[in-house]
């Protein structure tokens, strides 16, 4: 399904808004990934034909009344990238430079993901293009509920389930969900709650979820320490991005003895030679939409920061962050990738060329989407897990599949994001080559 794309294919090709940054299209980075993937797994060209695009890609155009009055016209994406493994699954964003090929490089890494973690989940993702710092928290659920309403059954418990991702939040979610069973029938209102996860508690949402992403980096660097018999504590990181999955990140690594020396967002980049405090961080730059006055740590510049000595690096912002000019400056052991697609292929060579390895996202950032399965489980069954279970159950995945993954590049001679895709692929050829191609 593709409404009104025909401009928007012309536009996604020049990310918009995003002038001081890389300009490279990020969907050629997931196209250039897969193919170095189909290099060194058996995918029939049939597959290879499927998974190059996605199922559907839905834009949509929605007006809100503000309340200073206005109405505005918001623009929506949803793309569905493929279901043969279960519903679509994948993050709603709400950010100014939101466009069509970015949502499908990031609705392509779900697959991946989900393939890869063996969950019964497909790939999708959305956003709104707009920024949502600039609009009240009453125009900012009006948006969310004209945008709900205007997906329509474009969305569902069974058929795509959205989950929070850059500028959303539980908040957010809880409005979606709130949305959604007041457009369907009476008697599937208490039914459909799971038709998005990352809800708040109250709201029929997983204890564990927030902290998810970011506890699954950690259970991520934690093997690769073991790995590589790297003890952590006393050991340093810096952070890009400090929202739920970098503070989060942070959090628990504090926690392990590991000191957060540099921290950055948008709004600049700032040295601490004996460590931030992660939790007065993340409170400041909640309460203040992000670092910026942040009364501790001096001010850096943006390469002061990616030459920051460290031992870990965890991009936790924004995609293509990392570029050949990055990958030289990084002075770090090991860079474990928070944020979905930061790291573009020439910068991905020169570090293992250097011989910094990369934890890929769709490894490393996968524990989100381990615990909204959980969560979309628990409603389905109306049960409520305890956080010990949920963390038990995450640790257990994460690590198992870390390993997989290790094993995968080891026996392949690759590098581990190839061996990620190779496992991910290869789970989707088998079930292709099972249930062939209708008719
Ligand atoms: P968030 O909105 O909570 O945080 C985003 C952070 O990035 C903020 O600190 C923001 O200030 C910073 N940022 C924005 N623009 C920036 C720029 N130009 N330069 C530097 N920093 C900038 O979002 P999040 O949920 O933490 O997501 C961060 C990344 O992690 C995204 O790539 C997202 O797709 C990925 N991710 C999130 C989840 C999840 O569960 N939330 C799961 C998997 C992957």
């Amino acid at each position: 399904m593709q409404l009104n794309a025909s401009l928007d294919e012309h536009l996604s090709q020049i990310p918009e808004g995003l002038a001081s940054e890389p300009t490279e299209n990020l969907f050629k980075l997931a196209e250039n990934q897969l193919e170095r993937a189909f290099k060194v797994v058996n995918v029939d060209e049939s597959v290879r034909e499927i998974l190059s695009q996605p199922k559907n890609e839905i834009i949509i155009h929605f007006p809100v009344k503000l309340s200073n009055g206005k109405t505005q016209l918001f623009k929506g994406y949803r793309v569905q990238h493929n279901n043969i493994l279960g519903p679509y699954k994948g993050g709603i964003r709400f950010h100014q430079d939101v466009y069509l090929d970015e949502c499908k490089a990031l609705a392509s890494w779900m697959t991946w993901k989900c393939a890869l973690q063996n969950l019964p989940f497909g790939g999708g993702k959305g956003g709104v293009k707009f920024n949502p710092q600039q609009y009240s928290i009453q125009d900012l659920e009006h948006i969310t509920r004209r945008f709900t309403h205007a997906l329509g059954t474009n969305i569902g418990p069974e058929w795509d389930v959205p989950a929070p991702d850059v500028g959303t939040n539980a908040q957010i979610m809880d409005w979606m969900m709130d949305t959604f069973s007041n457009i369907v029938n009476m008697s599937d209102k208490q039914s459909v709650k799971r038709v998005v996860t990352g809800k708040s508690t109250v709201c029929g949402g997983s204890a564990g979820r927030e902290e998810a992403t970011g506890r699954g980096i950690v259970h991520c660097i934690t093997e690769w320490a073991k790995e590589n018999r790297f003890n952590l504590a006393g050991s340093s990181m810096i952070v890009q991005g400090f929202g739920n999955v970098g503070s989060n990140t942070a959090k628990i690594l504090s926690r392990m003895g590991v000191s957060v020396l540099a921290v950055g967002d948008q709004t600049g980049y700032w040295v601490h030679p004996e460590g931030f405090n992660p939790y007065k961080l993340s409170e400041y730059a909640r309460a203040n939409s992000g670092l910026d006055g942040y009364p501790g740590g001096q001010r850096i510049t943006r390469d002061e920061f990616f030459s920051t000595k460290c031992d870990i690096f965890v991009p936790a912002a924004l995609e293509l962050q990392l570029c050949a000019h990055e990958a030289e400056a990084l002075q770090c052991k090991v860079v474990v990738e928070g944020a979905n697609g930061p790291t573009n292929l020439e910068a991905e060579d020169i570090l293992l060329r250097r011989g910094i390895p990369v934890v890929p996202d769709i490894l490393a950032n996968s524990g989100g989407v381990v615990v909204s399965y959980y969560e979309w489980l628990q409603n389905k069954r109306s049960e409520m897990w305890d956080i010990d279970d949920v963390r038990q159950k995450l640790e257990m995945r994460m690590t198992s599949t870390y390993q997989l993954v290790s094993e995968k590049a080891r026996y392949l001679r690759v590098d581990m994001r190839t061996a990620a895709y190779a496992i991910a692929l290869e789970r989707l050829q088998e079930v292709y080559s099972r249930r062939g191609v209708w008719p």
